[in-house]
């Protein structure tokens, strides 16, 4: 599992030591197990959030992790073009490479750690693809696709594209070196990740070591989800059980356990979690397919809008791929107009 890695975690900025006379530890509240499916033309993936009650994932609608597979050649597959509304979807790569356009000028490659964040706002196509040479040799293909909701405020914003390369990630330490944390977006111990949201949150990745415990300060009014990548270990003070492709919602509070176990697999050596907590929007949610609305004629009236080709067209050409070192992209909007008919979608 490569993401972005460094040789020696102990140069790292640490994370403070709790004091556990102040620390208000969560417990676990569940730990559920994610079934596993296909996606689209054919990816792997875990439905992270199943059976899991929408207050307690508030502003996450949905999560699936992406492999981690093995491709034979010819084998790898993507998704056809499709609309989105209501919402952000944060693609994060672990191992492997994706690309994605889509028709507000938005693209890129992405891999190894790094991830791309979409503001669908009012509405946006994309389709997201390995490459050619990746279809072509096969090969290792792991990532994480996370949808977070907009406040009624920003559902109607212009869509919005951020390319986020691994690097920029804020990279910290866990407080005796055993773990590393990865930032991408919202603040551990006043260490800010690179990724802009709508929604205050915070989203990382971390590697502990076997044996090793992280404890993180957690901003007390975000909700606060542990999803297991790799390996086993146990979250909460209380040390429950968790292993890969299992979620931890946690209870109230403001410090975060989690802990490796000992003996983990040869072939993952660490246990690999992402924590990812946010602000609860507390808004009705209507979630129909792509789209996600308020009320359930915002949904009819987003079929409706891409049914006659207003959530935008497919480009004629490939967009190139960009490598910038950050690029956030304001779009022009897309909030339909009654009465102006684009193209009709294939
Ligand atoms: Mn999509």
């Amino acid at each position: 599992m490569p993401a972005v890695t460094v040789d020696n975690v102990l140069v790292l900025p640490r994370i403070p030591k709790v004091d556990p006379t102040q620390a208000a530890h969560r417990r676990v509240r569940s730990v559920t197990t994610a079934p596993a499916s296909f996606e689209g033309e054919g990816f792997p993936v875990r439905r992270a959030f199943a059976g899991v009650p929408r207050a307690d994932l508030d502003p996450f609608v949905h999560m699936d992790q992406m492999g981690e597979v093995e491709y034979a050649p010819g084998e790898p597959k993507g998704t056809s073009w499709h609309p989105h509304r209501g919402f952000e979807t944060v693609t994060y790569m672990i191992d492997g490479v994706f690309d994605h356009q889509d028709s507000n000028g938005g693209g890129g490659r992405i891999t190894n750690g790094d991830t791309q964040w979409m503001t669908a706002g009012a509405g946006i196509l994309h389709i997201e693809a390995p490459p050619e040479q990746l279809v072509a040799s096969g090969g290792l293909f792991h990532g994480i696709q996370l949808w977070v909701n907009l406040p009624r405020a920003n559902k109607w914003n212009p869509p919005r594209y951020q390319d986020i390369r691994g690097r920029e990630a804020r990279l910290l330490s866990s407080d005796d070196g055993g773990a590393l944390v990865r930032v991408i977006a919202g603040e551990v111990a006043g260490h800010h990740g690179p990724g802009s949201t709508f929604t205050p949150m915070t989203l990382l990745h971390a590697t502990v070591s076997p044996g090793a415990r992280l404890q993180l300060p957690w901003r007390a009014d975000f909700n606060a989800l542990v999803h297991v990548l790799a390996g086993r270990g146990s979250v909460g003070v209380e040390a429950r059980p968790i292993h890969l492709g299992q979620l931890a919602v946690f209870g109230d509070g403001d410090t975060l356990t989690i802990a490796a176990d000992t003996r983990q697999d040869s072939r993952t050596p660490d246990l690999e979690v992402l924590v990812l907590g946010g602000k609860p929007i507390g808004e009705p949610v209507f979630h129909y397919g792509p789209f996600v609305m308020n009320t359930k004629a915002e949904i009819i009236e987003a079929i409706e809008d891409y049914q006659a080709g207003r959530l935008g067209t497919i480009p004629a050409q490939p967009v190139p791929h960009r490598h910038p070192a950050t690029s956030t992209r304001p779009g022009k909007s897309t909030r339909p107009k009654r009465g102006r008919v684009r193209r009709r979608l294939p």
